[in-house]
Formats: structure tokens, sequence, C-alpha cells
């Protein structure tokens, strides 16, 4: 890359209209399934500065996604900035700068991002960087869980409404994460028929709910022992965990039902259908060998995925990162689930989640240095350039 280049997005990057892009989308609340009036925003200001949006609604016509193009009317690859306006339902925190630091709701988790993707946009557009190709900013509702269910990002695959690499700002500054767990969250809920009964009145042979919910427990920790053989250098190992274990009303009655709630967590390669379909042979088994009747209830939140780190997205990123830090990012796994394991694994479409050193992701707490927005600017429009380019 030459310094030139570097040196003119450096420049153009602007702190103070990014910031106050940040602040607009912070100061419209958008917890997840009501994220329409954000989406509106982010497309009034786009529209001011230029840009032609579409708006798709994407299996939630409550709130269509925001798409922006830079075209370089070049042919070439498409980069995409993708990014969620929902927030977790928490309490709505205003956003306010103190210092040098941006808070409020989704400052971090992620309008911060999504207003430094956009300043990438914009400086691309100034200094006519884009070699080739195309940029598209994308963003949309339905991700945080368990409100969403991510459906608005599968409708932009089916449809054909992405890049040919992703990048999403996230608030994950490193590692560059290239592998992560996937991640199911089960409720079973051990049955018998017949009403609550008090324990000396219960017909003979009555099952004991609790009993075989605390048996369940217990075989999932046994099971966890066993899946922690199953690792992956990046990612980790598989697990089962059991965070919740719920029955009965009083002492000395018989409960007719059981809760156990928890997650199933997994590496690449194995798909979210495979994890799924061996947990529900597990709960079969132990229905039969109980008498209990077990319903399941298994939402797979997002796939195990891995990339290549030779491919040219990820050279790409790094080309960028060491034009303006001075080295590669050290790559790793990402801690999290987000959109990026969607368009890995369901879409084959390479993804990199990465954003602000920011804080406080689901908590009141949210909190992004501003200097972290303009840093991810010009590593966002670098990275376009590098990319749609080729090397
Ligand atoms: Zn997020």
């Amino acid at each position: 890359m030459n310094d030139a280049l570097l040196d003119h997005v450096s420049r153009t990057v602007d702190r103070q209209r990014l910031l106050e892009t940040a602040i607009a989308l912070i100061e419209v609340p958008s917890p997840t399934r009501s994220a329409g009036a954000a989406a509106n925003r982010l497309e009034e200001i786009l529209t001011a500065d230029g840009f032609p949006v579409q708006r798709h609604a994407a299996d939630w016509p409550e709130a269509p996604i925001v798409l922006a193009v830079l075209d370089s009317g070049r042919p070439g690859p498409t980069l995409q900035f993708d990014g969620h306006l929902d927030t977790v339902h928490l309490p709505f925190v205003p956003p306010r700068v103190e210092g040098d630091t941006l808070y409020g709701s989704s400052s971090a988790d992620m309008k911060g991002g999504i207003a430094a993707a956009l300043e990438a946009l914009r400086v691309l557009r100034t200094l006519d960087a884009l070699p080739a190709g195309r940029v598209l900013l994308t963003a949309h509702d339905h991700h945080e869980g368990p409100w969403g269910d991510g459906r608005q990002v599968r409708a932009m695959i089916r449809e054909g409404l992405v890049g040919d690499g992703v990048l999403l700002p996230e608030y994950l500054a490193e590692p560059l994460p290239v592998a992560g767990r996937g991640v199911a969250i089960f409720q079973a809920t051990v049955q018998r028929e017949g009403a609550p009964v008090h324990e000396v009145l219960r017909p003979p042979g009555t099952p004991d709910v609790l009993v075989a919910g605390a048996q369940l427990v217990n075989q999932l920790h046994t099971w966890n022992e066993r899946l922690a053989k199953n690792s992956h250098p990046l990612a980790g190992c598989d697990s089962a965990f059991v965070g919740m274990l719920q029955s009965g009303g009083i002492y000395n009655q018989s409960p007719t039902e059981c809760i156990v709630q928890g997650t199933r967590r997994w590496v690449p390669p194995t798909g979210g259908a495979a994890i799924e379909a061996e947990f529900s042979q597990l709960l079969t088994e132990f229905s039969g060998a109980t008498g209990t009747e077990i319903a399941l209830e298994f939402t797979v939140q997002g796939s195990a995925y891995q990339i290549d780190p030779d491919i040219p997205l990820v050279s790409a990123f790094q080309r960028a990162h060491s034009a303006l830090t001075g080295s590669p990012l050290s790559m790793g796994a990402k801690p999290f689930v987000d959109d990026g394991n969607t368009f890995v694994s369901e879409a084959g479409i390479p993804a990199l989640t990465h954003g602000p050193a920011a804080t406080g992701a689901h908590t009141p707490n949210e909190a992004v240095p501003v200097e972290e927005l303009v840093r991810v600017a010009k590593l966002y429009a670098l990275t376009a350039v590098e990319f749609c380019g080729g090397p």
C-alpha cells in the first residue's frame, strides 16, 4: 500500500462528523424487533450524504434493512460492511460524550461501529479511492437473542443482498477471529401425565419428573466431560452446560414437570443440524430409560465456523492493518456468536468481525473511545481498497 493513500485516508476521516453520526443513530432507541426508526434515521443520514439508499423488508417489514452502495464503476469484488441496529432489551441510555469517550445504548454494540463503517464509505467516495468493485453498507434488525432470530441476515443471503466478503464492526478489536464455536440454547421439559399430587397419594409407578430432571443434569454434566475431548486449535472445545433447573410447588407434592435449560456449544466443522439430531437422540434414550416424556426446544443461535487465514479478505485486512499500525493483527477465535457465523456457515461468504475496543455490551454502561471509531473508519476504508483492488 502506498504511503500517500494512507496519508489521504487518515486526513479525510472526519472525527467530528463520525461522532455526530454515531450520536444521531444512538439517540433513536431500537430494541430488537423495533429498530425501524433507527433504520429510518440511518437512511436519512445516507441520503443527506448523497448515497442512493435501498430498503428491503427482508422478512421483517417493521424495520426494512438499509442498503447503500459505493460503486467504483469498474469490475471487481464487493466488500460488505454489515451491522445490526437493534439492541438488547435494557433501559435506554441516551448518548453523551465525556472527554474522549462516547457513552449510551448501542455505542459499543454496535451503532458506533456502524457509524465508523459509514465514515469509511464517505472517505472512499471523497478520495475516489476504490480501484475496482463495490462497497456495500447494510444494516438490519433481528440480531439480539432471544428477541431476534437472525431472519434479516438470512433473508439478505437468500435475496443476494451480500458481498464477496463481509466486515462486521462489532466490539472486538483483537484478535482477528478466523474461527468460532456454534451455540444453541436448549430447554428440555421432563413431563408426566396427570396432575400434581400429594406424595403419599401418588398412584403406584408415577414417574418422578424432579428426580429425572436431576438425573438429566447429571448425565449432561458427565457428557460435558466427554465433549471436552472434541477440540479445535483456535475455537476451543465442545460443551454442554446447564444453567437452570426448575420444578416443584411445595415440599411434599409430586410435580408434573421439570425444566432443564442450558447451552450446547461446539467447534467447527460440525453443522447445527447434526448437533441438534445428536441432542435429540440423547433425550430420546434418556426418556426411554426413565419412563418420562421429554419436550425439547433447541434453538441454534449461530453455527460453528472457520475461515482459511490465507483467503484474500484476511490478507487485505492484514495489509491494511499493517499499513495503519506497523503490524498484522494476531489471529484467534471469536468469543461470541454474531452474524458473521451465519454469513460463513450458511452462505460460505468469508466474514471478519473487527470493530472498536468498546466496553459494556449488553449492560447499561456501554462506552466507546472516539479514537477507536476513527481507527476503525480508517481501517475499513483501507481494507476496502486492498480487497476490491486485489493484491
Ligand atoms: Zn452486536
